[in-house]
């Protein structure tokens, strides 16, 4: 059981899908498999995540019709350029397994380079005419490099996935994408992003231990996450939690028999602490990270 969103473009995709970032390639696999066997029918993997095979092939190894399920992938940011991005486009096809991928994604503005993000875009506008993507759109774009995109392209995003949990809810990106009709997208749905290892930093509470959601937890006899992935969805975002733990990657689906009264969705939104927990988007270039894209 799962809530689908249309797209502005028509297509329509599970509000709830499933996400493989340092998902292991050894794990993914099987955490998919499992997923899949839960009911998601969204997947959100990127060229980036190095994890695009296991993907396809748990996909294969599940027997679902690949038309039943919505496949999102994203062009790493040293892949961007008109030819470059066609190319990367051939590179996750191959690895997936698959002719065409349902929501392709840039992964990143580059602010330093935005005449390359803008080719890389066109380069998707492509693919979408050609009938190789079902829909496109970006991620970590801020208003800012949203409406740079909008005067030079000509399709509107259909999602822009950014970073997006109680304590950082991005009320300017999701008015900016509300404006342009771009659905906005979840990443890190339940702080996940605060897990990341190597911060190092004991001051960065879990917000799966948060009073506030605890108690709204309590309240419903649901966990935590289940309330933060309830969260999403009543508010209308699209959210792709990450799990390779059986029973998690089932609880967090398990978030349609309740409903969040008017009051607890705003409890939730007042903890947002406008600090991000991942990387500033107006400072990714290739060098941030050294990441290239391995051919197929
Ligand atoms: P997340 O989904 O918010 O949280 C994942 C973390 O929470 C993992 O450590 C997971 O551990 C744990 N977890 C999962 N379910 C749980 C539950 N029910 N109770 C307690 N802990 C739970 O964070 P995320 O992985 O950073 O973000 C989700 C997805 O968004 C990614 O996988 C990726 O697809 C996408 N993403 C995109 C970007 C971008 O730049 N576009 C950046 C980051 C992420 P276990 O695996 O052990 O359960």
């Amino acid at each position: 059981m799962n809530q689908h969103i249309t797209l502005n473009n028509g297509m329509s995709i599970p509000a709830l899908g499933f996400g493989v970032f340092q998902s292991a390639p050894e794990e993914t696999t099987a955490a998919v498999e499992q997923a899949l066997n839960a009911g998601y029918r969204h997947i959100d993997t990127a060229a980036g995540y190095g994890n695009e095979r296991e993907v396809g092939e748990a996909i294969r190894r599940s027997g679902i019709e690949r038309n039943d399920i919505v496949i999102e992938t994203k062009v790493w940011v040293s892949d961007y350029g008109y030819d470059e991005t066609l190319h990367a486009f051939e590179k996750s096809a191959t690895k997936l397994g698959v002719a065409q991928i349902d929501l392709l994604i840039l992964h990143q503005p580059m602010p330093q380079h935005f005449e390359r993000t803008v080719q890389a875009y066109r380069a998707l506008e492509q693919l979408l005419t050609d009938g190789r993507v079902r829909a496109i759109g970006v991620s970590n774009f801020m208003p800012n490099h949203l409406a740079a995109l909008r005067e030079q392209t000509e399709v509107v995003p259909a999602v822009n996935q950014v970073e997006l949990h109680p304590y950082f809810t991005q009320p300017n990106v999701q008015r900016a994408n509300a404006e342009h009709g771009i659905l906005t997208q979840a990443w890190s749905p339940i702080g996940g992003i605060t897990f990341y290892p190597g911060w190092g930093d004991d001051t960065r509470r879990s917000m799966l231990d948060d009073e506030t959601i605890g108690r709204i937890a309590e309240a419903h006899g649901k966990t935590p996450a289940q309330v933060m992935l309830r969260w999403h969805i009543q508010e209308g975002r699209s959210a792709i939690p990450k799990s390779t733990n059986p029973e998690r990657i089932t609880q967090n689906i398990d978030v349609f028999d309740f409903e969040l009264a008017t009051d607890e969705l705003s409890d939730i939104d007042a903890l947002d602490r406008g600090v991000r927990g991942g990387p500033d988007p107006d400072e990714v270039d290739p060098s941030t990270w050294d990441l290239t894209i391995p051919e197929a």
